[in-house]
């Protein structure tokens, strides 16, 4: 009864551990298959934990154990990638542990079985809770199918099949409402995240964002005695078009342009909405000229776009870029943005659709 306790309490803070883990990108690590490989590894550990807890059926010699419900999950979670890994690690650990005899023969088996029966499952149309419960019945269909052949000769097999079923329907309910109540969680986590630090609009960075992000790198640049360029990008005459042709108009040039800067800066580049029809971008660890290169770059862009607001109706739009960098620049990193706004204004002034920089100091 104790190891029963020990096997749920596992999965309890397997649950809430990998919940947690895997919040946002696990480990910094944004790659899926990196991710899968992480996940099938933590399968693989918890079920390795309800192995050496084994359970003591009916105070019998027969042991059984909750791997099963670890191989769902990760299935569940991850799918058949991280589940196969953490299967693999099932079969290499019972055979470490137990030894090679005909129930680890059958337990190969039995795991091949019910990882490649999932992808079927998930075939089928069925909302969360109905796929959970038919993986597990299809799980304990060929659990109690393998136990009976292994145990027919004894005489409580019945008593045993019983048993284990119901100890298994427990962890298995169990397992779904803390799955289903950390995923909601976790969704809300980033749902919250995101409408805190991203734009509606645009989905650039906000400028709360902005703040955190230019105090990081000013910060950053210093202790590393690197550069910082700063770029301010403001559409030119935009009253006109939203005047011309409506604020919903408006919102699809914000949006494209917002792709437009995204594809033209480099991908650790920060691109941020910082006001109404105006963008900024940290350039880290570039120097003026490129900057400067990389502002004509936005302007052309812009003005080669042809933004599509209705099929087949195209408007051509222009943007003024204000350019700063430390140290070229200034030696007071923090003046960056008020540098690049002054730049901005005076590309204004002197005709719009082009860039201007930050005298030398
Ligand atoms: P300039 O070339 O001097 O920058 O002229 P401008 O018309 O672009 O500048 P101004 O500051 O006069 O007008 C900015 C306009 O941007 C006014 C406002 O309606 C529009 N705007 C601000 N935020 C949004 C938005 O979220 N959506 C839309 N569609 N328009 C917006
Ligand atoms: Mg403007
Ligand atoms: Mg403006």
């Amino acid at each position: 009864m104790s190891n029963f306790f020990i096997n749920i309490l596992l999965l309890i803070s397997a649950i809430f551990i990998g919940g947690h883990l895997f919040k946002d990108a696990p480990f910094e690590c944004n790659s899926k298959i990196c991710t899968n490989i992480l996940l099938g590894l933590g399968g693989g550990i918890l079920a390795i934990g309800m192995m050496i807890y084994s359970i003591n059926i009916d105070s019998t010699k027969t042991l059984v154990d909750l791997r099963v419900i670890a191989l769902m999950l990760i299935y569940y979670i991850g799918g058949i990638l991280p589940s196969l890994i953490t299967g693999i690690i099932v079969v290499i650990f019972r055979t470490l542990y137990f030894g090679i005899n005909q129930s680890s023969i059958v337990a190969v088996f039995q795991i091949l079985i019910i990882i490649l029966s999932y992808p079927i499952i998930s075939k089928l149309k069925l909302n969360m809770v109905k796929k959970w419960l038919a993986i597990y019945l299809v799980n304990t269909f060929f659990i109690i199918g393998t136990y009976y052949y292994l145990l027919f000769n004894e005489d409580n097999v019945f008593k045993i099949l019983l048993e284990y079923f119901i100890i298994s329907t427990i962890a298995a309910i169990l397992s779904y409402y803390l799955l289903k109540y950390v995923r909601s969680s976790n969704e809300l986590y980033k749902r919250y995240k995101n409408e805190a630090t991203k734009d509606f609009l645009t989905g650039l960075n906000n400028t709360r964002q902005f703040d955190l992000i230019f105090n990081k790198s000013v910060a950053n640049a210093k202790e590393k005695d690197e550069k910082l360029s700063c770029l301010m990008v403001d559409i030119d005459h935009f009253k006109r078009v939203n005047d011309t042709y409506g604020h919903a108009v408006g919102d699809i040039i914000l949006r494209e342009l917002a792709v437009i800067l995204k594809n033209t800066c480099r991908v650790f580049d920060a691109v941020s909405r910082v006001g109404g029809e105006e963008f900024c971008v940290l350039l880290i660890d570039c120097s003026k000229d490129r900057a400067i290169d990389i502002g004509k770059r936005i302007c052309d862009e812009v003005k080669n776009h042809e933004f599509e607001i209705v099929a087949g109706r195209i408007i051509r739009i222009t943007v003024s870029v204000g350019v700063s960098a430390y140290p070229e620049s200034t030696d007071n990193i923090e003046m960056l943005l008020k540098q690049a706004d002054d730049s901005l204004y005076k590309a204004k002034q002197t005709g719009r659709d082009r860039v201007c920089s930050a005298d030398n100091k």
